[in-house]
């Protein structure tokens, strides 16, 4: 009788700390939904122009990588996701064609 009052004393005293755990958590928790709500909040509110500046260097950058793998292809070797970057031996790939172009 005397162990079982001991191991419950023991559980008690677990279920004591983790509460106290949870609880020393929770201020994080909140502080990173609102950061997460005033985050949301600052990309929503970017001016116009902003947004379309970002737009268009990602097109740009988007073609140059573009351009890359294209001239990666014209000297000989795979852009393709099989066989990426080894040269190509027969001259020709169907799937960098197909990636290259679609
Ligand atoms: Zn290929």
């Amino acid at each position: 009788m005397r162990q079982l009052i001991q191991a419950f004393i023991e559980v008690e005293e677990k279920i004591h700390s983790l509460l106290e755990e949870v609880q020393s958590l929770k201020p994080y928790v909140e502080a990173l939904a609102e950061e997460n709500i005033r985050l949301k909040h600052e990309v929503c509110s970017l001016p116009e122009n902003v947004t379309e500046q970002v737009i268009a260097n990602a097109r740009h950058l988007q073609g140059i990588a573009n351009e890359n793998l294209e001239k990666l292809y014209q000297e000989g070797f795979h852009v393709c996701h099989l066989h990426f970057a080894q040269p190509l031996d027969d001259g020709d790939c169907l799937f960098c064609r197909g990636f290259l172009h679609r």
